[in-house]
């Protein structure tokens, strides 16, 4: 309200027409609106009236009032540059309007919307203004800001962004106080934006809306409160004592976001905030240092469980600042050619000979070295260069596996991680086709792993573009497969033809039963779909045994072989071939019979009797000696004596039947405990119960018809499993 009284006072006294001054005082008194009248003059802008209303308000009485400066009504968490515009209107004779954080005199803050204009109507320095004060609410101070008030937030009625720096800049020019602590905290509202686009606008506005009447509440003047973007908000707090003050502050904003939001009835949403904390130390900082730290410590709270904050340390910064320099340096990595291709083999779980390769992307970076795509992937991910990085895995997997193929080095697919970023563009499809056209490679020698996440995120586009690959003979794999979304309804509908368990459910498999059922189930929920499962993480033979056992289709790990540059893979796969052929020579169409027995000479003899050129044979003294060459050699029978000092024959075969289900298990006695040895044969963990001393022929007769019946469980077995992913 602006109150345009004629002040010409020698017009109103020489005008017989004016109105009498008791009038005009009193309807001034009469006024809603606190008002006052106050003379520019050198020694300042001095309170020469004031109504009653102004009085109330305020709760001074009018003669005190009379003679003090009109920032009488300011207090400590006034904001400064708000008084300084005003007294600046004043002194210019200009009208002027603020949101004022105004005082009563018992010390009670409250906002008042403060107007001023020249009380003899035209702009012109010195003189007298009119000023009225009306106190507002939150919501009012919302409506009432606008084009009026630049420095305003037009939806919450708060500071904006520029204004906060102005006021931050302001406090730190003017010198701390010894002992205070200037904090500035950046909150950030997560998943606004899905309530904008599910519920509208009008229910994001709400939240913002809310939220900043409930940040007033907790800081109740304490703080300069500014919307600072779309969903952020900005906290200065000019002088804490304590540094603990501030994490109250934090509790209470957090704990705002424990109960739902509900934006209309029968809806109920949860949001979360990030806050970042920021406190000034070095009295030459500026707003925007202050700001830049802020923001990075909001983005560590972001990027680690929601609803958290995080306190800027010099610790993040320069990891920050690491982070900037490798954004530029990755800028020039493809160009430079710092970029190279590893392969990970895989290995089918049974015979495991290498059925599959994973391309994983590694950066030589000229002063860091290599570097993994942990340290790499998530700026490329900021920076769009995953589009480029990612095409050059693509293409160069491609590339290599077809020449590997062609050189007749291996023949098996090869596995290229795709990110979101690249599965999303409408030109994935081709991309790919063209990687697979230019370079040579059959469809079906590669493979694309994407995520859980990235098939249920993405709209149909993705998914339209892995069923058009899918059907030019490209395998799909889903990676990391287990942790993210626990609704399976998608795999039907996609063109997967491989999930990869992720490593952590791999790494405690044998130790969590936890573990190892989930490992189960999926390894049988993917057999039901006509999946085939990859296990990926393998470490050790207990692992690898376990996951076989459990009808596990493939393997890769650390086990078999980390990620191999390209000349470390073939010279393995040299290795390989000249092992395999050194075997294949002794073991062509030769079955593996394991012999164990405490006595040497007996397993000589044994081994003389049963020397066929049929089968080869393996020789092992103790329970623990067979274990282990079961973990290296493929074997499928095994004779074992049965009083042995450190485990028995019966417990021995009773743990190869468990790690090694096929493995057709005799026992060879020269005692009839017949107990025991009825006991194991009800449990399955023994086929033949043989007596010492042996027939010659009819030891034969057992063994090979032992062969016979493992050939006989295996193709049964085989038949049932309709894949051909393990079995390259
Ligand atoms: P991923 O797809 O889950 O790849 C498997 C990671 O497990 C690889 O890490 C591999 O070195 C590691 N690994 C393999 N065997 C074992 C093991 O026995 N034990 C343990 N602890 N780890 C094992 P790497 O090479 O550091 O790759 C990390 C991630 O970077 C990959 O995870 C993948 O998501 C991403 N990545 C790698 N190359 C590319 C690429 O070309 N494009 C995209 N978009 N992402 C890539
Ligand atoms: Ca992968
Ligand atoms: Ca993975």
């Amino acid at each position: 309200m602006l109150l345009h009284l004629d002040d010409d006072r020698s017009r109103k006294r020489s005008t017989g027409g004016s109105l009498p001054e008791t009038l005009l005082s009193s309807a001034l008194d009469a006024s809603a609106s606190g008002v006052l009248i106050a003379e520019c003059g050198d020694s300042g802008i001095r309170i020469v009236f004031a109504n009653r209303t102004l009085a109330e308000r305020t709760g001074h009485s009018r003669e005190e009032l009379l003679g003090r400066d009109f920032a009488v009504f300011c207090g400590p968490r006034t904001i400064r540059s708000t008084i300084e515009r005003l007294d600046d209107a004043a002194r210019c004779g200009r009208s002027h309007r603020e949101m004022l954080l105004a005082y009563s005199r018992d010390g009670t803050p409250f906002w008042a919307d403060f107007t001023l204009s020249p009380a003899h109507g035209s702009e012109q320095a010195g003189g007298h203004m009119v000023a009225t004060l009306d106190p507002v609410d939150h919501k009012q101070r919302a409506e009432r800001t606008g084009d009026a008030l630049p420095f305003h937030d037009g939806l919450t009625g708060l500071l904006n962004r520029p204004a906060l720096e102005r006021e931050i800049d302001y406090f730190l020019s003017r010198g701390l106080p010894p002992g205070s602590l200037p904090v500035l905290l950046l909150l950030d509202i997560d998943h606004l934006g899905a309530i904008n686009h599910i519920m509208g606008h009008a229910a994001g506005d709400r939240v913002l809306w809310e939220f900043s009447s409930q940040l007033d509440s907790i800081f109740q003047g304490d703080a300069i409160i500014a919307r600072i973007g779309g969903d952020e908000f900005g906290v200065f707090l000019p002088a804490l004592e304590e540094a603990s003050q501030v994490f109250g502050y934090i509790d209470r904003i957090l704990k705002l976001f424990d109960t739902p939001y509900t934006p209309r009835p029968g809806h109920r949403t949860f949001l979360t905030a990030s806050i970042g904390v920021s406190a000034l130390d070095r009295p030459a900082d500026r707003a925007s240092l202050l700001l830049q730290q802020a923001a990075l410590a909001q983005s560590h709270a972001k990027d680690s469980v929601r609803n958290s904050y995080f306190v800027f340390e010099e610790e993040l910064d320069r990891r920050s600042r690491d982070r900037a320099a490798l954004r530029l340096d990755l800028c020039n990595a493809l160009e430079r050619a710092e970029m190279e291709l590893h392969f990970q083999p895989q290995v089918n779980a049974r015979t495991r000979s290498i059925c599959g390769l994973e391309a994983l992307l590694r950066w030589n970076h000229p002063e860091l070295g290599l570097l993994g795509p942990d340290v790499f992937i998530p700026v490329a991910e900021e920076t769009g260069l995953i589009i480029e990085l990612g095409a050059f895995a693509l293409r160069e997997a491609c590339r290599y596996n077809h020449s590997l193929i062609e050189r007749r080095l291996l023949d098996v697919p090869v596995a290229v991680n795709i990110s979101q970023t690249q599965l999303v563009r409408e030109s994935f499809f081709n991309e790919v086709m063209e990687a697979l056209e230019e370079t040579g490679l059959a469809a079906d020698r590669l493979e694309l792993e994407v995520t859980e996440s990235m098939v249920m995120d993405t709209m149909s586009r993705a998914r339209a573009q892995l069923g058009s690959l899918k059907e030019q003979g490209v395998r799909i794999a889903i990676d990391d497969f287990g942790t993210g979304y626990s609704n399976l309804g998608y795999l039907k509908m996609e063109p997967v033809r491989t999930l990869k368990i992720d490593k952590t459910f791999i790494h405690e498999v044998t130790r969590q039963s936890s573990d190892a059922g989930i490992v189960r189930a999926i390894i049988a929920m993917a057999h039901n779909l006509d999946m085939s499962v990859v296990a990926e993480g393998v470490e050790t033979e207990s692992q690898a045994s376990f996951l076989q056992r459990n009808r596990c289709d493939v393997l890769q790990g650390f086990y078999f072989n980390k990620p191999l540059t390209c000349r470390d893979l073939e010279n393995h796969l040299h290795d390989v071939q000249r092992g395999q052929a050194g075997e294949s020579a002794a073991t062509e169409g030769k079955r593996t019979l394991l012999l164990v027995d405490d006595e040497r000479n007996i397993l000589r003899a044994l081994a003389r009797t049963l020397r066929s050129t049929e089968y080869r044979i393996l020789q092992a003294t103790s329970g623990d000696e067979a274990l282990d060459l079961l973990a290296r050699e493929e074997v499928h029978v095994i004779i074992s004596d049965q009083r042995m000092p450190e485990m028995t024959g019966i417990e021995l075969l009773r743990r190869v039947k468990d790690i090694y289900p096929d493995i057709v298990r005799i026992i060879l006695s020269g005692y009839t405990e017949l107990a025991t040895v009825t006991n194991a044969i009800n449990r399955g963990s023994i086929y033949r119960f043989l007596t010492k001393p042996w027939q010659e022929k009819e030891l034969r007769e057992h063994v090979e018809e032992a062969f016979r019946h493992f050939d006989a469980n295996t193709a049964g077995r085989e038949q049932g499993a309709g894949r051909d992913n393990a079995g390259q």
